[in-house]
């Protein structure tokens, strides 16, 4: 399997040019040889007179190994998509784009801002398999930014200035925390919470909930309704609390606060680093296998996320 930096001292000497950069991505995409994404030949030759470009013996199309993923047509050099990449994914808190255009010396904050978005989209594998054993759900709320809002102390704000969300975490061996999910919803109602449960948990999962009324809908033979009563939440669901505080915590610290219309693709991102945070190296390289495969997306549809679905 494709090898990848475990330090910066190595990524430094894996990833020095563009070229270094290109020939781990042809290695990635083509393990076995060149493969024409038009018509599936698996005959082609790289082309002398543009870089990291091969064209297809078959039908004479020309592709780049950048062209018809996430890096498609990027004006940056594949070495700030690298280290973009690799301080996003092993970083413990991850990166801002601020922090990324400063720290990478991008010319605008709209170009950081792209970067590190483009990235956050390619964060969920849309052939993840879903949560399975014993599950944690419950709902949260978290505070959301307006443009030019200070950060808030999370404190004191009303309803209609937070955004809902729900949460499932897996309970491996001894209780210990498995993988998570985490989604945002626009009510606690049934629909709403039992859509996620369906999308997140295998139907065999058993699910773990306080009982409110809107998990009436999970079967009577795969849900655990824990009433909670006098007994402090956290106590009965100490896993889902405790990435509730985490995820809070991020949000305040790294972005102070979140912004409504991309709620979705940061807890993407919250979620990719948690169920990586025993393999934050290795997720260089997952997060790259996700990048490659995601297909492109220009900064309108990323701006609105809804459009861009
Ligand atoms: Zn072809």
């Amino acid at each position: 399997m494709l090898q990848y930096p475990d330090s910066l001292i190595e990524f430094q000497s894996m990833f020095p040019d563009n070229d270094a950069c290109a020939a781990w991505l042809i290695e990635m995409r083509w393990p076995n040889g060149f493969v024409c994404p038009e018509c599936g030949h698996d005959k082609g030759w790289a082309l002398r007179g543009k870089a990291h470009t091969f064209e297809c013996a078959g039908c004479g199309r020309q592709t780049s190994v950048t062209s018809g993923t996430q890096l498609h047509a990027s004006k940056l050099p594949l070495t700030v998509w690298f280290w973009a990449a690799s301080l996003m994914a092993t970083h413990f808190n991850g990166i801002s784009a601020l922090q990324l255009q400063k720290q990478l010396g991008i010319g605008s904050y709209r170009t950081a801002w792209t970067l590190a978005h483009k990235l956050r989209s390619a964060m969920v594998d849309p052939e993840r398999s879903p949560l399975s054993g014993q599950a944690e759900v419950d709902e949260a709320s978290l505070l959301f930014r307006i443009r030019n809002d200070p950060p808030t102390d999370g404190q004191g704000r009303s309803h209609d200035a937070k955004m809902l969300i729900i949460g499932a975490i897996e309970l491996g061996d001894g209780n210990t925390p498995g993988r998570l999910r985490l989604s945002g919803i626009s009510s606690y109602r049934a629909a709403d919470l039992g859509g996620f449960i369906e999308a997140a948990a295998h139907p065999d999962a058993t699910i773990k909930t306080d009982g409110w009324s809107g998990y009436a809908g999970v079967p009577s033979d795969r849900h655990e309704p824990h009433v909670v009563g006098k007994t402090p939440a956290h106590l009965v669901f100490p896993w889902i609390h405790q990435i509730y505080s985490n995820l809070k915590g991020w949000a305040r610290g790294v972005y102070h606060g979140l912004r409504r219309t991309h709620l979705q693709a940061y807890l993407g991102e919250f979620v990719f680093r948690f169920n990586r945070r025993r393999t934050r190296h290795a997720a260089f390289r997952s997060l790259f296998g996700l990048t490659l495969k995601a297909r492109p997306r220009t900064y309108n549809m990323l701006i609105l996320p809804e459009q861009g679905a």
